[in-house]
């Protein structure tokens, strides 16, 4: 079924259940990786709260969860070039093993500026791990971008910790702009 949201219409694009079988996956992939070695997982607030959420607990092994809070939407539907940083992370990351969790690569601003942020900081080793990938609409070369959920089309999502205008987060599916 559509939603609405303000004067948008959004159509379902990827269920839950779907979501669920990747982050299964993934997870698996993570915990066989990481284990014996206790990595912080680096949540992107807002948008990555509900994908860390059911991320880890697809990794039974110990680790610990830390987040960092930026924004360069500013809940428009247009990426911004500024990324303003709320508040930055609490944890020590010196000599860790890092994954970091995003909701979605899109320009890879946003992902470029944290992979050099967090490097500066010198992790033993830095991943990235993004719920959605935008390929066609990346503008940089990042490496550390290994685990990827989904590769989309360069459309507007929302759902599952993904806004337009603050709305939408709460949504368990991710749904697309209907044009
Ligand atoms: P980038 O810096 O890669 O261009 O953008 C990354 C950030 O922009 C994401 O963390 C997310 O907050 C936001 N963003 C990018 N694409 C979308 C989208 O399709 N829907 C929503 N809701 N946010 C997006």
């Amino acid at each position: 079924m559509n939603i609405r949201i303000e004067e948008l219409t959004f159509e379902p694009m990827i269920s839950y259940e779907t979501i669920a079988q990747r982050t299964i996956e993934i997870g698996n992939t993570l915990a066989e990786k990481y284990k014996g070695n206790t990595p912080v997982f680096v949540g992107v607030l807002n948008g990555s709260f509900m994908f860390m959420a059911d991320l880890v607990k697809q990794v039974p092994i110990p680790l610990h969860v830390a987040f960092m809070k930026l924004s360069s939407y500013h809940g428009g539907l247009a990426t911004t070039r500024t990324i303003t940083e709320d508040f930055n992370l609490k944890v020590d990351i010196q000599g860790r093993d890092v994954i970091l969790v995003e909701d979605i690569v899109d320009t890879g601003n946003t992902l470029r500026y944290l992979v050099d942020k967090l490097k500066s900081l010198n992790p033993a080793s830095i991943t990235v791990c993004a719920l959605l990938y935008k390929p066609d609409a990346m503008e940089h070369n990042i490496p550390e971008l290994e685990y990827v959920g989904f590769e989309i089309e360069n459309k507007f999502v929302v759902g599952y910790g993904l806004d337009y205008k603050e709305l939408g987060r709460n949504y368990k599916d991710i749904y697309q702009l209907v044009k």
